[in-house]
Parts: C-alpha cells; structure tokens; sequence
C-alpha cells in the first residue's frame, strides 16, 4: 500500500524535531504536526525562557556585589514587562528558526491538532493522512492537584506570560522547576516562599548538595519550608490569596504557583483507535526500539515518561531517524551518566552516581568533598559558598558521580561529564592540572575522602 508519508509525526518538540529533520535528512517522507508552538515544551515553556529568567534574576546579586569591586549604583530597579516582552522576543525568534530548520530538511509541517485515526492514520483539521510509521512525541503537561481553589493557582505555563511580578508568591513543589522557580522570584524582587510537602526537595539528588543548596537559599532570603501541605485555597475580596496549610497555618499571598509534576499529555489524541498500551502511571509503554504495543507506532521523550529532559528526548529522536532510516549509523542511547543541572541561585550540577545510590548498588565508597567561599564573592558581603563532591569506587579508584553547587555548576559538570563516560579514575583526576584560579580545578586537587 503506497502512504502519504513513510514517518508522521506527532509534536514539533525537542524529541519530534529532531526525529522528523534526520530522518528527512536520510531519505525519508516524513511529516510533522504541532498544534501550539514550535520547539515544544523547552522552547516555549520550559528550559529556555526560564534560563532567561534565571540569568534576569541573578542580576540581583550582581548588582549588590559590585559595590565590593568600587562600583557604586543607583539604587537598581527591575521592570517585569520588559523581562518578558524582551524573552517572547527571542522565543519567536527561536520558533522562526524551528520552522526554517523543518522546511530545509524537507519536513511537511502541518499545524493543528493531530488524532490517531488507526495505525496508519492521523486527522488533523479535518484532513487525513496516512503513514507508514507514527511516532508520538506529545510531551507532557503541568498538573496541578485536587485541592479546593487550584483554579486560582498557576503553573509554569502561565508564570511565563504573567502581566506584572506578583509581589508575594507561594511556590508549591520539591522538584528542579519548583527550586528554580522560586529562585527567579526571590531573585527578581517578590516575596517568595517554596512550599514542599517533603522532608526536603530534590528528591534523587545527592544528599549533600540537597541539603547544601537548601542552607543557600534560604541565606539569599527563600522562605524554604518543608513538610508543607496546602489544603485549599481562598480568593480574598482585595484579589489576594489566602492559603490554609493542612497543620493549621495560613499563609496570605498574591499568587500561588503549583510546580507539583507533569503528566502525559494524551489528551483527544485517539488512543482509542489503536492498541498502544500504557503503564500503570499513563505513560506510553514502548521498547527498547522506541516500539509501542502498535506495530506501525513509535513514542518518544516525555510521553514516555523516563527521564524528562530535553537532551534524552533530542538523543532518542537521532536514535530512532537512524534506526529506521540510516542504520548502518544506528547507535543506542546509552541512559548512564545523563549530566543535569538546577538552575536555581546558587546553580547545582551534576552527573553519575549519589553517594546514597552507590551504597545502594554495593559500592565501597569514597567520598571527597569541599565547601568554600567563590573567590569572586570576596570582596564583597555575599556568603554563599560553593560545595563540590566526588562519589568514588574505592575498589576500582573510578569516580561514580560528581555534584556541585555553586556558580556555573552547570557548564562545570557538563565538561565532568565526559570523563565520567570515559571511565576516568580518581587518579585521573589526581593527575589532571587545574586551571587557575577557578573553582572547577577544586575538583581535581580534593586528596582526602571525607571520614564517614
Ligand atoms: C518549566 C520547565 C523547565 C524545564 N527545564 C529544562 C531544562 O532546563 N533542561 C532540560 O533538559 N529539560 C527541561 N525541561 C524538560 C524539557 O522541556 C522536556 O523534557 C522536553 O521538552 C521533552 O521533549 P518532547 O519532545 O518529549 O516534548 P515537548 O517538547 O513537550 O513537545 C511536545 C509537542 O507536542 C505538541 N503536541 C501535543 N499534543 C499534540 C497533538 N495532539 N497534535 C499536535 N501537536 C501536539 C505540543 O504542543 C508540543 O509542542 C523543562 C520543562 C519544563 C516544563
């Protein structure tokens, strides 16, 4: 049977594009429909606009410190509107050049919302087409719990197109975008507090930098609290919020932002017309090949629910365009030692093993740590400290994992990374100059493990 297209795709995200664009790329009919932006979650709503806000945000800090280096200033004001107007600028420019890079690959975009017909078929607008292969690559979508008054709440969605900074805000989560949220606003001015029901945030993150960038933030004035469930909330007749916590307290606000997890975003997509199975939390259920339960239907990146990241989704996309279409240039996706960072202020990165995972896995462990005051900060008032720890087998000498907070954690642990892969050894590390004065050569001159 001849199809319209050899591969249709459904989401022009991180993992879509980059599955629709190689595989053009090699040959392939291929199409792609987006219903709201192009670029997906990450352009749009999520890694690159809040990077923008973190980078808007830290200028706080900056600003105050440079008085230690014989700056003076007036006293800094920020405008909100401006922040935003001047993002939503860069963000079209981002999605003009989605589109340009869609069209010079010979991809066909179609713009609406796509529904599954059957294996073979997608409807969008009213018209169908048909396709050898469909791959869904929906992403995922913010949800917000069942508490009386959620209508009242917001999510990162809308965070990013609020008219003006709110002056006080509640922060509802323990995860990165909880974290990194409610660093932007503190930093940008409003009276932030970060809510989580937990014991403490960042749940699978090493214990050492959860409890380290804890410490931090609450240093740069983040009212952290911790074991915090809200019950409801109340729209007050002045348009403020008033928010009852389940131990009693009540918390008044102007606006409260739920960073509380994501759900896969399935919604009016035709499931019902194809056999793809899901698992017990709704994700689409695939295998190593990205194969869904649907001969004819492949899924990727969020709506696959591992690990969510743009990076995972971009990688699995390659991976998929060269299976099908170029394998002699097929490689899986190697899932071990994914480099992450939090953009929260002080940054936290990191790649590989906990010290709590490694234990886990039966390692003899050896730990090497170090906290210190960044030499940029000593000339002024500021206190933040910097930690970094290396997670080190003692048996084999190779280091399992490093962590670090502290300014550029991000860029620092993305170099790590790669020795990491390579199966670099503390001896290696020993072994490796530092570059000086920086804070990235600590992680090559730390001699003595941490006595446990
Ligand atoms: C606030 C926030 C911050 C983040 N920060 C980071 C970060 O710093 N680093 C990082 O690596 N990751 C980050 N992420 C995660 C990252 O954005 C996602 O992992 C990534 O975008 C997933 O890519 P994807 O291709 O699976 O889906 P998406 O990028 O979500 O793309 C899915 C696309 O499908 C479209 N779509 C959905 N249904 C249909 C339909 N029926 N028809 C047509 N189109 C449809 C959607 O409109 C969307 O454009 C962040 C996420 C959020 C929410």
């Amino acid at each position: 049977m001849a199809y319209d297209f050899d591969l249709f795709v459904i989401g022009a995200g991180s993992g879509g594009v980059r599955a629709a664009r190689f595989a053009a790329g090699f040959g392939a009919r291929v199409a792609v429909a987006e219903s709201r932006y192009l670029g997906g979650t990450c352009v749009n709503v999520g890694c690159v606009p809040k990077k923008l806000l973190v980078y808007g945000a830290h200028f706080a800090d900056d600003f105050a410190n440079a008085r230690g280096f014989g700056w003076s200033l007036d006293e800094p004001t920020f405008d909100w509107p401006t922040l935003i107007a001047n993002k939503d600028k860069e963000i079209q420019r981002l999605n003009g050049i989605y589109r340009k890079l869609l069209a010079d690959s010979g991809v066909t975009l179609v713009e609406g919302h796509a529904r599954l017909t059957g294996p073979h078929g997608v409807e969008v607008d009213g018209k169908t087409y048909s396709a050898e292969r469909i791959l869904i690559a929906t992403g995922g979508w913010p949800q917000v719990p069942d508490v009386p008054g959620r209508e009242h709440a917001i999510t990162s969605n809308e965070a990013f197109h609020l008219d003006n900074l709110p002056k006080r805000i509640i922060v509802v989560g323990g995860g990165y975008i909880a974290v990194e949220f409610a660093s932007i606003f503190n930093g940008l001015g409003a009276q932030t507090t970060l809510a989580y029901r937990g014991e403490l945030f960042l749940r699978g993150f090493d214990g050492g930098v959860r409890t380290h960038l804890h410490e931090e933030l609450v240093k740069h004035g983040l009212d952290v609290r911790f074991n915090c469930d809200i019950s409801r909330i109340d729209k007050q007749a002045d348009g403020s919020l008033k928010v009852s916590l389940k131990d009693g307290g009540i918390l008044d606000t102007d606006c409260v932002f739920y960073a509380t997890g994501r759900r896969p975003m399935l919604d009016n997509l035709g499931m019902e017309n194809v056999d793809v199975q899901l698992d017990e939390q709704g994700y689409i259920k695939v295998d190593e090949h990205y194969q869904t339960s649907e001969p004819s239907i492949l899924a990727l990146g969020d709506i696959i629910g591992g690990v969510q990241l743009t990076p995972v989704a971009l990688a699995e996309g390659m991976a998929i365009a060269r299976r099908l279409y170029k394998p002699e240039q097929y490689r899986p996706v190697d899932y071990n030692h994914i480099p992450t960072a939090v953009f929260s202020l002080p940054n936290l990165g990191t790649v590989g093993l906990t010290e709590e995972q490694a234990l886990e896995q039966g390692y003899s462990v050896q730990v090497f740590e170090s906290r210190f005051r960044p030499m940029k900060l000593t000339l002024t008032d500021d206190q933040e400290r910097t930690f970094m720890k290396l997670v080190v087998d003692a048996k084999s000498d190779r280091v399992l994992g490093c962590h670090m907070v502290g300014p550029d954690a991000g860029e620092i642990v993305q170099s790590l990374a790669v020795a990491l892969k390579a199966g670099a050894t503390k001896r290696v590390f020993d072994d490796t100059l530092g570059v000086h004065p920086t804070a990235a050569e600590e992680f090559v001159t730390m001699r003595s493990p941490v006595s446990r």
